[in-house]
């Protein structure tokens, strides 16, 4: 048993309060990591939204640290060891079993209850029970339990606070472009929303994949004005009466890949005209439950367009992270520019700038 301080989330209550909570030792196949920083991400505010997930509960699933004990049975990971954190998978299932862990036919039991899959949790307070194993995680914390299969080791050349975020909404943009649809050369891609995950997805379009024009979409002047800094080569407003033509100006055959992270599902709908013949729209975001999305079937037949949906970059973690922190070292993936530290304890102001949009990346640096 250990002490550790987390910020938890009680029922009735937005806010997170940091307290200190105890922390069970690793069971069969999990380890325990000394947390050095936590990316703050959207889902995040999903997860304290959503009916799914029990209070009081511990949420984060962006970290990175470093291991400080291995319990029975993992391989491959030892104390000292750096790693990224991300979502956990079972590992036995058909999506597993071809590299496809963001299907993991498990996915929804395994990261999101807050719970393992026997219902205990590696958290408690004065012996009552609190949430854990958010993402294969709960990461908002100094010290965090997490299944071997949802972590990967990172060497010392990035440093952790910077590799927290590729845990999650890092990988899912850049993943959406590289794994999902496979972003050619010298095509055209037009990301709605320029947060953390949309300009990860205009970073690996413009400097990764070779996409010859990148169109930026968002409300926000400050974060169109962000995003020609790392790849966009046209920023649009979505809120503008002229984006349809605007966009039609940039791209008059029309767009051969757009990326939603907004959700905002009116603006999606006025994107499927501007696709181009064969063109692909890729839904990126967390979706509300009963979101649905009105358009022309026909424009899907007659221009062979198609639409499809990705969790998490379809990223397989162990290969994925890795490759995508290789782009980083040769300053192909310079999410340096979208990151901001805040304390721990400031961790609540880190949220509440996220929201607002003032922040794009919040990460929350734990105190050494
Ligand atoms: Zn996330
Ligand atoms: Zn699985």
């Amino acid at each position: 048993m250990n002490h550790i301080k987390a910020a938890v989330l009680w029922p009735g209550t937005d806010r997170l309060s940091i307290e200190t909570l105890e922390l069970e030792n690793p069971r069969e196949g999990e380890v325990l990591v000394k947390i050095v920083a936590s990316g703050i991400c959207h889902s995040d505010m999903v997860l304290r939204d959503a009916s799914i997930t029990t209070r009081p509960v511990v949420l984060g699933h962006e970290g990175a640290g470093i291991i400080e004990q291995v319990g029975p049975g993992v391989s491959g990971f030892k104390p000292g060891d750096r790693v990224a954190m991300s979502y956990a998978n079972c590992g036995d299932c058909p999506s597993c079993q071809s590299e496809k862990p963001a299907y993991c036919f498990n996915f929804v039991g395994l990261n999101f209850t807050g719970r393992r899959p026997d219902g205990s949790t590696s958290l408690s307070k004065d012996g009552k029970t609190i949430g854990s194993h958010i993402c294969g995680q709960s990461a908002f914390a100094s010290h965090a339990i997490c299944p071997q299969g949802g972590i990967v080791k990172v060497d010392d050349s990035v440093p952790l606070e910077l590799v927290a975020p590729f845990g999650c909404g890092f990988q899912t943009g850049a993943g959406a472009v590289l794994n999902a649809l496979k972003v050619p050369k010298n095509s055209s891609v037009m990301v709605l929303g320029a947060g953390a995950v949309g300009l990860s997805a205009v970073m690996a379009a413009a400097y990764i994949a070779g996409a010859t024009t990148v169109i930026a979409v968002d409300r926000h002047q400050s974060r169109l004005d962000r995003a020609l800094t790392v790849g966009a080569t046209h920023a649009v407003q979505g809120a503008s009466a002229n984006f349809v033509v605007e966009v039609g100006e940039i791209c008059p055959l029309g767009v051969d890949y757009v990326f939603d992270t907004t959700a905002y599902l009116p603006l999606v709908e006025q994107c499927i005209p501007l696709l181009g013949i064969q063109g692909s729209l890729c839904l990126v975001a967390a979706y509300p439950l009963d979101a649905k999305l009105s358009f022309p079937v026909s424009a899907f037949t007659t221009g062979g367009r198609t639409i499809r949906g990705t969790m998490g970059g379809d990223s397989d973690i162990q290969r994925f992270i890795p490759r995508l922190l290789d782009y980083h070292r040769q300053g192909l993936f310079p999410v340096e520019k979208l990151v901001r530290y805040y304390d721990f304890d400031e961790i609540n102001l880190a949220i509440d700038d996220s929201e607002r949009g003032e922040t794009i990346k919040a990460v929350v640096r734990m105190p050494t």
